[in-house]
């Protein structure tokens, strides 16, 4: 079972910034933002990708989740990515929305 999902069965105790029937989010273990928030379908789809195909449904929901917490968090900008293949960075392949926040990023990203 991936790390992702052993997360959402609880047997990785986490603390959940939000969860719902269809989706959770915690803290990254390694934040690069002072605010850097994962927020996961609970069902295991390998990518973003793969997650909106089958169920867009859930896809809004990280969404809507992401829009929540950075209201929450009154964060000021913020930005919202899915590493989507392991050559765009991707190393959990469990479907999963970065959220980060609390300082200025660049563009074009690294
Ligand atoms: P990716 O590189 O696949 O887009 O993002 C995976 C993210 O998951 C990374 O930012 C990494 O720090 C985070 N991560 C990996 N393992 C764990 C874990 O066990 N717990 C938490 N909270 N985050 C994790
Ligand atoms: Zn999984």
């Amino acid at each position: 079972m991936c790390i992702f999902c052993k997360i959402a069965n609880g047997e990785i105790a986490t603390n959940y910034l939000y969860e719902s029937e269809q989706v959770l989010a915690f803290n990254d273990l390694a934040p690069q933002a002072p605010t850097h928030i994962l927020v996961i379908p609970r069902a295991h789809y390998e990518n973003a990708a793969e997650l909106a195909a089958a169920d867009s449904a859930t896809m809004s929901e990280l969404f809507a989740a992401g829009r929540g917490l950075a209201a929450k968090l009154d964060l000021d900008g913020y930005r919202i990515t899915f590493n989507t293949g392991a050559n765009a960075g991707q190393s959990v392949f469990h479907a999963h929305m970065h959220l980060l926040g609390g300082r200025p990023f660049a563009w074009p990203p690294g």
